[in-house]
């Protein structure tokens, strides 16, 4: 495992559509596992696999520290609720701002084994959830910020 380098805003690759993951290789395995290490060593909550550079549609979220989630062509199937709060981003450091997300969410995702299962999220797990989808389609959270970014020291970052 490694941990691998994430790109910040500005960059190119953040801004681009990716592309579903039609078979699972160890290249890829390989990937998870890397994006699973820098999220903790950056200690983020999420990582959408366009941070690290790649074009593909995965995303590893753990909201608790002990209960990562592992997402392979992910979609959102239900939504409902609404929540605002405040939220952070490994690639835009330092910074926060408020956004508004469904409060409950649920996704279909293929699992490491390309195996379909759903996953149901509440607050903050269906913010991440929204908010690393968002990474597979070229979108920041700063393009849905409600008002000023602000700087932030030590929140976890997503
Ligand atoms: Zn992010």
């Amino acid at each position: 495992m490694a941990i691998r380098n994430i790109r910040e805003i500005g960059e190119e690759v953040l801004t681009r559509k990716c592309r579903e993951v039609t078979e699972m290789t160890p290249r890829i395995r390989e990937l998870i596992e890397d994006m699973l290490e820098t999220m903790y060593e950056a200690n983020g909550v999420g990582l959408a696999a366009p941070q690290v550079g790649v074009l593909k549609r995965i995303v590893v979220i753990d909201t608790t520290g002990e209960d990562p989630h592992i997402l392979i062509n992910p979609r959102i199937v239900e939504s409902s609720g609404e929540q605002t709060g405040q939220e952070g981003c490994l690639s835009v450091p330092g910074k926060s701002g408020q956004v508004t997300r469904p409060n409950y969410v649920k996704v279909v995702a293929l699992d490491v084994n390309m195996k379909e299962f759903e996953l149901e999220g509440t607050e903050l797990l269906a913010r991440a959830i929204c908010h690393e989808l968002d990474h597979l389609d070229g979108h920041l959270y700063v393009e849905k910020v409600e008002g000023p970014l602000r700087d932030v020291t030590e929140d976890a970052e997503e």
